[in-house]
């Protein structure tokens, strides 16, 4: 693995001291939970997440805001899925099941946002995917 990385990345520059500072303050992040991956996500530009495994919001945490997000849409007559509410498609209106949504981090994990209730939106799984991996 190491001899991978070095040959894909050598030829870039990299300030030492900001990498440095990066792995400690990942290391230190309890919502990563492959630290493995954290030289390698560093490396790439500090962009794929999915190498650090960053910790995902529990079943309990998607429930609760599933359901208040449930009827605070119904009341408005609008679509559950937020992005979906001030759409002009057919899903305008469409309260979608538990599974067929995805929890989202409204602040990204990688701005600084937490993985906590306060920090959930359920997104129908397209508008889930079209945001990206954050
Ligand atoms: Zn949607």
């Amino acid at each position: 693995m190491w001899g991978r990385l070095y040959e894909e990345y050598h030829k870039k520059a990299y300030n030492p001291i900001k990498v440095s500072a990066e792995v400690q303050k990942l290391y230190a992040d309890p919502y990563v939970r492959n630290r493995r991956g954290i030289f390698e996500y560093i490396l790439g530009g500090s962009v794929d997440t999915k190498l650090l495994e960053v910790r995902v919001f529990d079943d309990a945490t998607k429930k609760s805001v599933y359901t208040k997000q449930t009827s605070t849409a119904e009341a408005k007559g609008e679509s559950n899925c937020p992005h979906c509410a001030i759409g002009h498609d057919v899903n305008k209106g469409k309260v979608w099941k538990l599974d067929e949504m995805d929890a989202d981090h409204v602040a990204a994990w990688s701005k600084g946002g937490a993985t906590s209730a306060s920090n959930c939106q359920m997104l129908c799984k397209t508008h889930n995917r079209a945001k990206g991996n954050r």
